[in-house]
């Protein structure tokens, strides 16, 4: 496997633990402000954070219109807490976020916050399906004001939940999840976004 360049949406949010987590899955790692930043990735990882800032920041330089259209090109995304609703097509509660352009693609209806608030965070344990290595341990969960997933299409496969509701879920290339992986020492959902950005097939 050729080493994946892997960009983390560095506008606000987790972004220091991905870049760390991307480099321990193998992945060289850049911060993306700015649209020419997105040139020859292979991934691009939108961390948890706020994304009603992040949309907020992104709008001047256009910067969610640009990842869409990499993606479009065979640029893999990962979407974390705030980044999945970022890619979320659907928002149940979007009027912070009206007016404000979003990246889309996944076939999922989110709704923010859904999980509780700040003081209502928790660590759940998930079996995760598909991911690499032998390792048949749960995957510690952190979750922060975490999105919930109302509903998902067709293309869209559930690799985890929690008490029966989907929270890691794949489309194609697009991996996206409710809680914070960045935030444990266990990096094995890192190193399959890494492995399906390996398999980049566009340029
Ligand atoms: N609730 C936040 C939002 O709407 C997401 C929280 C998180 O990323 N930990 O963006």
């Amino acid at each position: 496997m050729n080493t994946p360049r892997i960009g983390v949406l560095a506008l606000q949010g987790a972004v220091a633990e991905h870049a760390r987590a991307l480099r321990a899955a193998g992945a060289e790692v850049s911060t993306v402000r700015r649209p020419a930043e997105l040139e020859g990735l292979d991934g691009l990882i939108v961390p948890g954070g706020e994304s009603t800032t992040m949309a907020r920041l992104a709008a001047p330089v256009r910067l969610m219109e640009s990842i869409r259209e990499r993606h479009a090109e065979g640029m893999a995304m990962f979407g974390t807490c705030a980044g999945m609703i970022l890619m979320a097509d659907q928002i149940l509660d979007a009027e912070a976020l009206t007016g404000f352009e979003r990246i889309g693609g996944l076939d999922v209806v989110v709704r923010r916050n859904g999980y509780g608030s700040q003081l209502e965070s928790f660590v759940g344990p998930l079996q995760v399906s598909g991911i690499p290595g032998e390792d048949a341990t749960p995957l510690q969960a952190v979750f922060i004001r975490a999105p919930v997933i109302e509903s998902l299409g067709p293309e869209v496969e559930v690799i985890a939940s929690w008490q029966e509701r989907p929270v890691a879920v794949r489309q194609g290339r697009i991996l996206a999840a409710s809680f914070h992986p960045e935030l444990t020492p266990d990096h094995r959902l890192h190193r399959h976004f890494v492995e399906l950005s390996a398999q980049r097939t566009v340029s």
